[in-house]
């Protein structure tokens, strides 16, 4: 009989418009690469701008992972030209159209699969109409959740347990989960009708992928696939898992690692809320006010949601902030991109004050940061839930109400006051510690879930392996 000639799987990716859920496709898209895989990754012009430099390393490494450009539909929705991702939204209205265009993307993925169809689609979960194109096509489908599981299992206690919701004020107690949890908001309506939406997008799929690693989300990832039937692959953190598997990024040396470089161990706050949140004037007021009265250093990321408005200092800030934070050397500000990752795994920064976003999750608890939470919209109130309640390694500033959007401004702002005593709870020891600790054991977890042998390399590795299943010529080929 002849044996089956062994070649590499051909997939399709297709990540989503906006940064938290890019990169990690795009990490994992990479990894697969790295396994062999004959990879494509499907998206636009501005988008590609944002990786394809990432790119240039696994070639050299010989890695087979191209991308294949389709327009953005920017007349159809009404936007300028290169405006391509949620990056570089600052209202609903942009944000909507983005979300229109990735819709109105369809027919060209389409055409490009009939073209050449791939043995396996990989599109992110907010691609609701690659269920009904993957059907038509035939195509086999496993659709990228960027959020974690534990966020899922959330979703659905919510969408099953209206009651839990019917009192005017919280706290909100979700029954039908593996631990008793609270949430002392009510979650907007919106939030609940696009979130249904993404689990019907779930549906169908031959199991999800997440930026995860088994470790962290134990009891969920059992409830999930009891509820669901369907099989999740942790194959996270994926910026821990690329950098042990494909060649590292070298980045400029930023000005902040260096000013991070005269600081001890652990006792420096970084605070920065992600690629999308626009924080209020009056809200930054705050923030600098209870990190000031905190007494700790930190490192301060502000995208400003006014920043055309001028650049009048007391509108945002305290009289006199910056100076005196420079004199004292307490404490520095970036204001645009920060090498998150880099910071995060700077030994100096002790802890993390977090919007919650799943990827900056992630990268802190790869790094062994604790974190003290701050959520700003969508998922974010879960993850906060997650950090503080189920693991212990965050302590809780909270959010003054839900909102849908990091566009929107939020009518209340949460206090200087509140943030200095969640700050303080962390970095004046005692209590800290124990959170210290437990933010270290998990990194530690992490850490060897992606090593050679652990939960989340394994776990890759099973995936190529399943989706070669598809394929029958492949099924009978080794792992490689
Ligand atoms: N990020 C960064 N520098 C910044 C802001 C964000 O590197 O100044 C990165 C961060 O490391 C993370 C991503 O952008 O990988 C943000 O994703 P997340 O899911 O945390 O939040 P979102 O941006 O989706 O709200």
């Amino acid at each position: 009989m002849e044996t089956p000639t062994p070649r590499a799987l051909k997939i399709y990716f297709l990540p989503f418009f906006a940064q938290g859920h890019l990169i990690p496709l795009v990490q994992l898209a990479r990894l697969v690469a790295s396994r062999g895989q004959h990879v494509t990754i499907i998206t636009t012009p501005s988008n590609a701008q944002l990786f394809d430099k990432t790119l240039d390393d696994d070639a050299a490494a010989g890695h087979r992972v191209r991308v294949l450009l389709i327009d953005f539909p920017a007349a159809q929705v009404g936007l300028p030209a290169g405006v391509e991702n949620l990056v570089a939204a600052s209202d609903n209205d942009t944000a909507f159209k983005i979300s229109m265009a990735a819709h109105l993307i369809k027919p060209q993925v389409e055409s490009l699969m009939k073209q050449s169809p791939p043995d396996v689609f990989i599109p992110d979960i907010m691609f609701t109409w690659s269920k009904h194109s993957a059907n038509t096509l035939s195509v086999p489908r496993l659709v990228f959740n960027p959020i974690s599981i534990f966020d899922v299992c959330m979703i659905h206690a919510i969408k099953e347990n209206p009651q839990a919701f019917h009192s005017h004020s919280g706290p909100y107690h979700i029954p039908g989960l593996p631990h008793a949890l609270t949430l002392p908001i009510k979650p907007s309506p919106g939030f609940a009708v696009l979130t249904e939406a993404l689990l019907d997008a779930e549906e169908e799929s031959h199991g999800v992928i997440v930026n995860s690693f088994a470790e962290l989300d134990v009891e969920y990832t059992k409830h999930y696939e009891n509820l669901t039937g369907r099989k999740v692959w942790h194959v996270g953190p994926s910026s821990l898992m690329v950098q042990k598997t494909v060649p590292s990024v070298k980045g400029d040396e930023h000005e902040c690692l260096t000013w991070l470089n005269s600081k001890e161990n652990d006792s420096v706050v970084y605070i920065c809320f992600g690629s999308l949140s626009l924080i209020s004037d009056k809200q930054l007021y705050e923030i600098a006010i209870g990190l000031e009265a905190s007494g700790h250093q930190f490192l301060w990321v502000v995208h400003r949601k006014n920043k055309d408005e001028g650049n009048e200092e007391e509108t945002w800030l305290p009289k006199g902030f910056e100076e005196r934070m420079r004199e004292k050397k307490r404490g520095m500000l970036i204001k645009g991109w920060a090498p998150q990752p880099l910071i995060l795994n700077h030994g100096a920064v002790g802890g993390f004050v977090t919007h919650c976003g799943w990827n900056s999750v992630a990268e802190a608890i790869s790094a062994g940061v604790p974190m003290i939470t701050m959520p700003g919209f969508g998922d974010q109130y879960y993850n906060e839930k997650l950090i503080t309640e189920v693991h212990g390694f965050g302590v809780e500033v909270g959010a003054a109400e839900w909102s849908l959007s990091p566009y929107e401004s939020k009518k209340s702002v949460v206090s200087g006051e509140r943030i200095e005593k969640a700050v303080r709870r962390l970095m004046d020891g005692g209590e800290g510690e124990g959170i210290r600790k437990k933010a270290k054991e998990m990194k530690h977890k992490a850490w060897k879930a992606v090593n050679e042998g652990g939960s989340s390399h394994n776990s890759l590795l099973d995936l190529i392996q399943h989706l070669k299943s598809f394929v029958p010529s492949l099924e009978r080929v080794a792992n490689n």
